[in-house]
This record gives C-alpha cells, structure tokens and sequence, in this order.
C-alpha cells in the first residue's frame, strides 16, 4: 500500500468500526463476531500508530464505547468509565509486564475473570444506592437506576453510613440466556445472540419490568478511589468491597508475575466451558494503587491493566450429514452439513471437509459429534470427532463415484476425484465464474451469484453469451436486486474487457494447468493466438519454465474442435487476441514478501504465480520481514503469527486489486 492507501484504509477502518460501535453498543445487534471487530482494531491501531498523521479525532481506538440512548436521563462520572487493552499470546503479556518493570515497579498483579457482560457504575449516599449508570461513552453514562434495583445481590442499602461509587458488570447466567431464548423461539421472537447481548439490552430497557424478568446478575470489581478509604492495593479493594456486602468474583486471585498469570489463564480457559456465566477473557490489574497512579491511562483505557481475550471458540456439535459439490475444475470435494450451532456470535451449520483424505484419516462419519473451529472468523473447519460420544450408529464416510449435479461417473486423478462431463451444469457455471473473475478477465461486478443467475435464467450458457448479454438488457433490469445503473455498468465492464492482453483470456478460458504465470509466459512468446494455435508441443516444451506437461495441455486444448469454434466465436465478438506487451512489473508488488495461509477461491499455486510474474516474492514462514499475509479461509498458526507481529493482512480481494492495479 501507498501512503494514499493507507489513508484510504485509516478511513474505511474507522467508518466500519464506528458503525459496529454503535450496533453493538447503542442497538445491541452485533453484526460480525468480536474476534472480527478485534481484528479490524487491531489493524487500525496498527496503521494509526505507522502513520498518525491520518488518524482522525473521532477514531474508536480513542474513544469508549458508543453514543448513549438519549431516552436515558444522563450521569456524567465523576471519574471517566474506560475500556481496557487487549492482548491475545504469551508474547503480548510478556511486553505489558516488561513495559510495568521498565517503570522500575516491582508488579503484583491480581488476574480476574473477564465476565461478558455490560459495565456499571453504582454510586452510594449514605450507604443508600444514589443512581446507577452505564459506561456510554466513558464520560456519560445512561441512568438505568430502577433497573439496577431489579437485581437482587445489589444492595440497595449498606450498612454503613458511607458514600462511594464502585464499578462492575452486569450479566445473565448461560442458563437464563438459553432458557429465555427457548421462549423467545416459540414465540416466533429472534433469540438473543450471546449473553452480554442479552444483558445490555435488558438492563437499557426503559421498562424495568421487563428488566426484572430477565434475571440479571452483578460482579463488583472496582473501587475507582481506593486511597479516600486508607486501602493501597486493589486485591484489598475487592476484600473491602466484599465486606461491604457487594458480590465480587471467587476467582479474583492475586498472583506473582508472568508465571502466576499464565497458570491463571490456562486454568480458567480449561474451567470457561463448565462456569455458569459466559467470560472472553482474563482482565490483569496491577495490585498496588500507587503504580497505578504512576502509569496513569490514555484516553481509552488504563496502562496499569490489560485483557487477555480467549483465542476463538470451538464447539462440539452434530454432523447430520456429508454433501458433495463440483469445482470449475470439475473436482468434487466433501462438505458438512451440521446441526446448526453459534460459534463466536454466528450460528454455523455447513463446514468444509476438504478431500477424501481428511475425512477418511480422521474417520469423520454421519452422525457424530465434532468440534468444529472457526479459525480468524472465517468459513469454519470440522477439526475432530468426539469418539467417545459414538452410538454405534454412526454411518461410515463412502466418497460418491458419481457427479452429484450430472451424475456422470467421476474419475480419480492423483487423490483427487473429477467430474469430467464437458456439458456438467456445475462445472459449467464454476468455468464461467473463472472467466469474469478477477485474476482472469476481470469483469468488475460479475459475482459468483449474478454469474449463476444468468446461467440459470440461460442468459449465459456460454462464454460467448457474456458478449451477448446486451440482448436481455431489459429482462435483467426487471429482475429484483437489478438496477439500471448497475446493469449498464456491468455490460459496459463486459465491453471493456474485450481490450485485455493476450494472457488474462489464456488464463480465463481454464486450459489446465494453465495458470496466471503460464498464461503470461506464453502470450510473451507466441504474442499472437494465431501463432500460439499452430505451436507444436517442441515449440512449447522448448520455452524455459513450460514443461511437457504444460505443453501437451495446450496442444490438447488448441486441437479440440470445440476450442478452436470458441476462440473464432470470441474473435469474432471482437475480443483482442494479442499480446498487449504491457510490463508486469507492478510497484505495489515489487521486491515484497507476501505469505499465503488459507484456503481462496483462485488456487494457491495460481496466486503465487502473479504476484511471483509481478515482482513480488512469495516465502512460506511469517518473519518480521514479511511484508504481507494474504488470508484465506481456515488459516492455519501463519495468521497468528502475522497477527503477532503486525504484518498487515490482506483477503483475496484485496491482493487480486494489488495484483491488478498496474495491468
Ligand atoms: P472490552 O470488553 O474488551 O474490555 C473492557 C470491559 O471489560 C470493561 O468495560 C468491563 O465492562 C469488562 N470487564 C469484564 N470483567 C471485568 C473485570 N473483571 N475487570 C474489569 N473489567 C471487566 O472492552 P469494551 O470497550 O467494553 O468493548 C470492546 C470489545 O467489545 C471488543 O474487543 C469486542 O470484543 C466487543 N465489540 C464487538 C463489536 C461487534 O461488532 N461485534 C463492536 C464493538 C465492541
């Protein structure tokens, strides 16, 4: 990226992540999954501390929580409500505690559980509950008093004659969110996503009857003016807060340096599953108040404490039964279809299975119990089989031997298993998605779905027929989710691409093994398709880093009746047939490391080749010196690492624009 892209980026991030700010705060509806909104974070925090210049005033790394429900009387805090820094490995626990020791303090640190709820202040006059208020914004909170009187282990009165304010978070207990989510179904109602979720829309409820309904619970873990009542360490606040008659968490522990945190974490992430209450973390708070005073805070969150946030859920639910689907290469593959289950705040109930390998090695069968994982939050993995959990019933995994769209008898190739009817509909539709798609013909706004509704209205049975899609102008403009502008946008992109060099149509007609790389080598040597169609297999062998494979599939493909009718039907249509010469080098590309990790859509071998043709170099391990990770589905500890030294990471889509941004 430029520094304009940069910019560009520091934007986009603090748009999306104000928008998710204010969904999950001032709605209460969630759109992506913490760990997603955690990533996009992390990634502005990044780019705001590389280039500050571009960080904008209102930017959600600077700011707590959302806007505040103007429906609530307002209290303003005494002292503001932060949020807390997040650390997610071993190494960023390391560094918090050696940023403490570097301030020549000696840490005692006390480790509590991060309970998944919403926070609250509680401020007492005379031993008497004065008002409740939410975080907000950190500096205004909403009044949500009568509600807080709903809960029954907050003391409305102490028993001293006192007058303080303490701090901790309200939740609803695992078994209160399943219950109430029970009803919620029967009554036709959207259950409640996760229990903070239910917690923070019960308790910003402006009927406290409803509020009382939901059984809502409090933690108290904070004492914001400790000194004012002779206490100097924070595990004593929490004794003292106890005393008082508020509930505090029995996991509070104090602990001796990195050592005891570690054990704490690692004891409490085994415990999480059996707690009665839902927690996405660790909090670590330094003990003594006086280093707290020293480190001070920013404007977000206190540099005396920090979150360690679990790493993404598994669960365990039910495989119900195993489906095939067909490739563009005609490959079919496994996938399965699950009980639908909530992994992370979105519900999964389809996950990949890769090949017959996988399946058959971890002896995956219908009818058992699986864990499935959603690495990086995206397109989950069935990652094991609870063996024990077996009935007996279990049906055994049978690879199909026939295409489940043509049902044609598939053919076996390495361990791999091939549809390989030319007339498939699947393999039909998936050649004709590789056509339009980026690192081929690059025919902007043709996604997978437009692409299948054209074949299947028989607007595009052919590639031919995206040239003569003009013709169904008017019928498309009628079909719901069609507009004018984008219609007329996309038959002029169809046009355009008809300019392309001499390579993006070779890699786009899906010659096999014919990558992006390839393509590029050989509209190189032979610059026009007329010389490329009279090419021996000699000719091709010949040219460096084109081997017999490669040619013999080139000069299969170009003897082929139906191919040689193809490429004169597209002549004819007016596509250039030459190649156009531009240079490849790209300078976004050039001379960077990029690391893949993941499943994507283009084949890997086919990524590689492009950024490799551009300049770029492609390694295999993460270091501080790669450049880029390019993230696919189902990453594997690559992404981890990156995450851990910052590299910046790119989706597919993102890379395939870098990719073509200069060609
Ligand atoms: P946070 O949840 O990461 O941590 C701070 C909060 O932890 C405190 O305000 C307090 O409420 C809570 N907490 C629980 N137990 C505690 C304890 N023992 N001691 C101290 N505090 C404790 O920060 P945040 O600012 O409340 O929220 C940010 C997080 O919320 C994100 O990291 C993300 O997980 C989630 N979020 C998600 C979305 C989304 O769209 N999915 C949007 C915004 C925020």
């Amino acid at each position: 990226m430029n520094n304009e892209e940069h910019k560009k980026r520091i934007q986009e991030l603090t748009e999306i992540l104000n928008k998710l700010n204010y969904e999950y705060y001032t709605l209460d509806k969630p759109s992506v999954s913490d760990s997603e909104y955690d990533r996009l974070m992390q990634e502005l925090l990044r780019l705001e501390s590389m280039f500050p210049e571009y960080a904008y005033p209102n930017s959600p790394t600077k700011r707590v929580g959302g806007k505040i429900n103007e429906s609530f009387n307002k209290i303003t805090h005494e002292l503001p409500m932060l949020s807390l820094s997040n650390v997610f490995t071993e190494n960023d626990i390391l560094n918090f505690d050696n940023r403490i020791r570097k301030e020549n303090i000696n840490p005692k640190y006390v480790c509590e559980l991060k309970i998944d709820g919403l926070s609250v202040s509680l401020k007492y006059k005379h031993g008497e509950l004065f008002y409740a208020a939410t975080r907000g914004d950190g500096v205004v909170g909403e009044e949500i008093t009568d509600n807080v009187k709903t809960i029954r282990t907050i003391p409305l009165k102490l028993d001293r004659d006192i007058d303080i304010e303490v701090r901790g978070e309200i939740y609803v207990s695992k078994k209160t969110l399943e219950e109430l989510n029970k009803e919620r179904v029967k009554e036709g109602l959207e259950p409640f996503k996760n229990a903070r979720n239910l917690a923070s829309g019960s308790i910003r409820q402006l009927d406290s009857r409803i509020a009382a309904k939901r059984k809502l619970d409090a933690f108290i873990y904070h004492l914001p003016n400790p000194l004012d009542y002779g206490i100097n360490t924070h595990y004593e606040a929490l004794e003292f807060m106890k005393e008082l008659g508020f509930v505090t968490n029995s996991n509070n522990r104090l602990v001796d340096g990195v050592d005891g945190i570690l054990n704490y974490i690692a004891e409490k992430t085994n415990e999480r599953s059996s707690l009665p209450y839902d927690i996405d973390g660790v909090v670590i708070k330094l003990n003594s108040i006086l280093d707290q005073m020293r480190l001070g805070s920013t404007v977000k969150y206190p540099k005396w404490a920090t979150a360690y946030k679990f790493p993404p859920e598994e669960v365990v639910t039910k495989l119900k039964d195993i489906i095939f689907t067909v490739g563009r290469t005609g490959q079919v593959t496994p996938n399965a279809i699950l009980e639908p289950v909530s992994v992370m705040g979105s519900t999964i109930s389809k996950a990949t299975l890769h090949n017959e390998d996988y399946v058959k090695e971890k002896d995956i069968r219908v009818g058992d119990y699986v864990v499935i994982i959603k690495a990086g939050d995206v397109i989950p993995r069935v990652e094991s089989v609870k063996y024990e959990r077996r009935s007996g019933e279990e049906i055994p995994f049978q690879m199909t031997d026939t295409c489940p769209i043509c049902s044609s008898k598939l053919v076996k190739k390495d361990s791999s298993y091939y549809c390989v009817n030319p007339k498939c509909d699947a393999k039909h539709i998936e050649s004709l998605i590789h056509f339009v798609s980026k690192g081929a013909m690059d025919i902007n706004g043709f996604g997978e779905r437009i692409v299948e509704d054209m074949y299947n209205l028989g607007f595009v049975r052919s590639i031919p027929d995206f040239y003569h899609l003009e013709k169904y102008k008017n019928e498309i403009m009628l079909l719901e989710g069609y507009g004018e502008k984008s219609v007329l946008n996309l038959l002029n992109e169809i046009e355009e691409s008809k300019n392309n060099s001499l390579e993006r149509l070779l890699f786009a007609l899906g010659i096999r093994h014919v990558g992006f790389k390839t393509a590029t080598i050989i509209a190189r040597k032979f610059v026009t398709i007329d010389a490329l169609m009279e090419a021996t297999f000699d000719d091709l062998n010949s040219i460096p880093d084109i081997g017999e494979i490669i040619a013999k599939s080139v000069v299969e493909f170009f003897r082929d009746e139906n191919n040689i009718k193809l490429i004169h039907e597209l002549k004819d249509l007016g596509l250039n047939m030459n190649y156009l010469g531009k240079v490849l080098e790209n300078e976004k590309i050039k001379d960077k490391s990029f690391v893949i990790t993941g499943t994507l859509n283009i084949k890997r071998d086919e990524l590689k080749d492009m950024i490799i043709t551009n300049g770029g170099k492609v390694i295999e391990s993460v270091s501080r010196k790669t450049d880029y990770l390019v993230l696919g589905e189902n990453p594997g500890s690559k992404y981890d690492k990156a995450r851990l030294l910052n590299i910046p990471i790119l989706n597919e889509e993102e890379i395939l624009d870098m990719l073509n941004a200069n060609n």
